[in-house]
């Protein structure tokens, strides 16, 4: 394959642009962008036509404005580019067609913002974030808002929280005499899935229908050997990971490292990363070729944060980090961290910040299927905490204390072997087990769920941050002697802050008591932690960067929370269904079976000892009791619903009471799973899909 030809190759990237565009108008839109300007409609005319004529010879025949509703997918609605003129049909696509689109789209979820009769909704072209071709249709990345121009998707806040934090930081680097024209904000989503193999996927109704098993015993043998994490790839999921690359290549997509992880059946895959936004809508599209793909070689791609209970389930690591200039990272500590004050500064910011709103990161984490994993022991538990290492605390230990630092040397790394390459060690470890950690020059949160869309976390990110530079920029700009100031308030910060650094193992359970002393806030599940959404401090916080208007954040609590409560009334649906049609006449069918066979005995001679059959299909019995008996509790819950108004009360019913209906239904139901024949059970088992091929 030849990566040049391959890699960018449906996208209307700056190359092809500066290739295409008359001179004037690629230096107006490059312009526009830099200064954060809107374009003229001439000018949008002329990148319209050009665009067209691209797609067309691409073969592409109708575009779409790409866009990000609050279900977190992607949603797209086609136009071909047929115009009808005087010399009959033409393909045409004009600046106007390019700029805004009117898609109606009013039955995705707006927390009440629009009411499907009355409002229209907008889609406006990102020209940060290029378009492209896919399945034959030119996409244009766009943001999606409301008549009256509040944001209905992800992307808007996320375009918002950008603004706010570059305006901050260019704020900031002039109190403290630094040189700063143009901020990035930089993301790197590291996504984990799970593959299985389709036939096997096709037979489970609740993996159909919820994306995750609702049922299922452990196999004799799950991850404890370790020997799935980083093993040699699998011939068909190698061909598969193959094939995906070369997909996102073409779509521009810097698909980079591919590994098997922890569990069975499970991989991960990095991205190099690049700018925000197109880091999301990255991160988007290569979700949607996962899955995409996976059909083309018999497999079923699991995006759900825990497909398999008992097994690691999936998450996404958000890299993130800040950078001025195009060049200049503000996370990197350079030769001599100690004397580094934009770095310092960039990190006590992010340490303060992580602080002052931990429950707003926790929140952007927040769904029905990551409650699974945070907190369970593979995950980093539903407390926000941050790994700064050795070399930082020991730093800002060494600024509130007003005392020299030595900086770290960085010994070689001593092998023992001779013939191996000889290199220098980092100065400091990492820790995996942390929920935000330090990693060098970036911060690395963990806590994403793998089919969360990262524009949540970012914006957060970047508004909280901003927030912060925002008060240290108010102070600096009034200081007389710079360096002194910044000492000062990094020690004053510092030590406000500290209690959110822990560079501990965040899975012990000794950190969930060291974490209460410290007055951080555990809150494990989706109702305690997204009304934080709409306190009055965070109201206050997301009006001030302009980010969110009130009304915005009350509308999104309320999709969240009543995104939570449909995701958990399908699952116990499914397991209702699930159980009536598939377990229960399986189990009649197998007891009958053992009757029977004790029947036959019986009718051939008196003196065969029937006990055995008895026994067993008593045992049967008195389970499958149960299972009607804990299928009628779980029955009666889902029923009590509709007398609750409140979406927040639904919420926590949810999970006060249908999920413990769910778990025990389930428990029982898995018991009986190991006593049928594999014949007789109506579904294949946790073994069979998780070791399947
Ligand atoms: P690690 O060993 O910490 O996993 P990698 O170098 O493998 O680090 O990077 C992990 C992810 O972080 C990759 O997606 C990478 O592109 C991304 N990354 C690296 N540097 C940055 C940065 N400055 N900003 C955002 N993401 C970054
Ligand atoms: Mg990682």
């Amino acid at each position: 394959m030849d990566i040049q030809s391959v890699f960018g190759s449906m996208v209307f990237s700056d190359s092809v642009m500066k290739e295409r565009l008359p001179r004037e108008i690629y230096d107006e839109f490059q312009n526009s962008i830099k200064q954060g300007k809107s374009l003229e409609l001439p000018v949008a005319n002329i990148i319209a036509r050009e665009m067209k004529d691209w797609a067309i010879e691409k073969g592409a025949t109708h575009y779409t404005h790409w866009f990000q509703p609050m279900t977190g997918m992607t949603a797209e609605k086609h136009d071909s580019f047929i115009t009808v003129s005087a010399n009959g049909v033409i393909m045409d696509f004009s600046g106007k067609e390019l700029i805004k689109g009117e898609p109606d789209a009013s039955s995705f979820p707006s927390g009440g913002l629009r009411a499907t009769f009355e409002a229209r909704g907008y889609t406006s072209w990102d020209p940060t974030s290029y378009a492209f071709i896919k399945d034959g249709t030119l996409c244009i990345p766009t943001a999606f808002c409301s008549y009256s121009g509040e944001a209905l998707d992800k992307k808007t806040p996320l375009l918002r929280s950008m603004e706010a934090i570059g305006n901050e930081v260019k704020r900031l680097m002039k109190a403290i005499g630094d040189e700063c024209d143009s901020v990035q904000t930089t993301i790197g989503a590291e996504q984990e899935y799970f593959l299985v193999d389709r036939a096997a996927f096709k037979k489970r109704r609740d993996l159909i229908f919820t994306g995750r098993t609702l049922f299922g015993a452990m196999p004799p043998k799950g991850q404890e050997l370790e020997d799935h994490y980083f093993g040699a790839i699998r011939p068909r999921v190698s061909l598969y990971m193959k094939a995906l690359d070369e997909e996102l290549w073409k779509l521009g997509v810097f698909a980079k490292t591919e590994h098997n992880e922890v569990a069975p059946s499970q991989h991960e895959l990095a991205p190099i990363f690049t700018t925000a936004n197109v880091a999301v809508d990255h991160n988007q599209l290569t979700m949607e070729m996962m899955k995409k793909v996976a059909a083309k070689f018999d497999l079923a791609c699991l995006l759900h944060e825990k497909p398999f209970a008992g097994v690691n389930g999936s998450g996404k690591h958000e890299n993130w980090s800040v950078g001025i200039n195009d060049k200049v990272n503000l996370f990197k500590p350079g030769d001599n961290p100690r004397k580094n004050y934009r770095y310092l500064l960039s990190i006590c910011a992010v340490i303060s910040a992580v602080d002052e709103y931990q429950e707003l990161l926790r929140l952007t984490c927040a769904s029905a299927g990551n409650d699974h994993r945070l907190g369970a022991n593979e995950a980093p538990p539903a407390i926000i905490s941050m790994f700064i290492g050795d070399e930082l605390c020991e730093i800002f230990d060494s600024i509130c204390q007003g005392s020299e630092y030595i900086n770290r040397d960085r010994a070689a790394m001593e092998t023992g072997v001779h013939v191996l390459p000889q290199f220098k060690r980092d100065s400091t470890d990492r820790n995996r087990t942390s929920p935000f950690a330090y990693t060098g020059n970036k911060f690395e949160f963990r806590m994403p769920g793998s089919s969360f869309s990262v524009a949540d976390s970012t914006t957060v990110l970047n508004t909280i941050v901003a927030d912060v530079l925002m008060r240290f920029s108010d102070e600096l700009e009034n200081a007389s002697d710079i360096p002194l100031a910044i000492e000062k308030l990094i020690a004053r910060e510092y030590t406000a802050h500290k209690r959110i650094v822990f560079n501990g193992n965040n899975y012990a359970p000794e950190w969930l008591e060291e974490a209460k002393k410290r007055g951080l806030l555990n809150l494990p599940s989706v109702s305690d932690a997204i009304p934080y959404l709409i306190s009055e401090k965070s109201i206050k916080l997301f009006k001030r960067h302009k980010i969110f208007t009130e009304n915005e954040l009350r509308s999104r609590c309320e999709i969240y929370l009543e995104n939570y409560c449909k995701v958990v009334n399908i699952e116990a649906l499914t397991m209702i269904s699930m159980t009536h049609q598939e377990i229960i006449p399986a189990i009649e069918k197998y007891t009958a079976q053992i009757c029977n066979a004790g029947k036959v005995k019986k009718e051939l001679s008196g003196s065969i000892s029937t006990k055995f059959e008895e026994n067993y299909a008593n045992r049967l019995s008195d389970n499958m009791l149960t299972i009607s008996e804990r299928l009628e509790i779980l029955e009666k819950c889902v029923a009590k619903i509709k007398e609750i108004q409140n979406t927040l009360d639904c919420a926590r019913y949810y999970k006060s009471d249908v999920i413990p209906a769910m778990d025990s239904l389930r428990e029982i139901c898995d018991e009986q799973e190991t006593l049928v024949s594999r014949e007789a059970w109506p579904f294949p088992s946790y073994g069979e899909i998780l070791f399947s091929f």
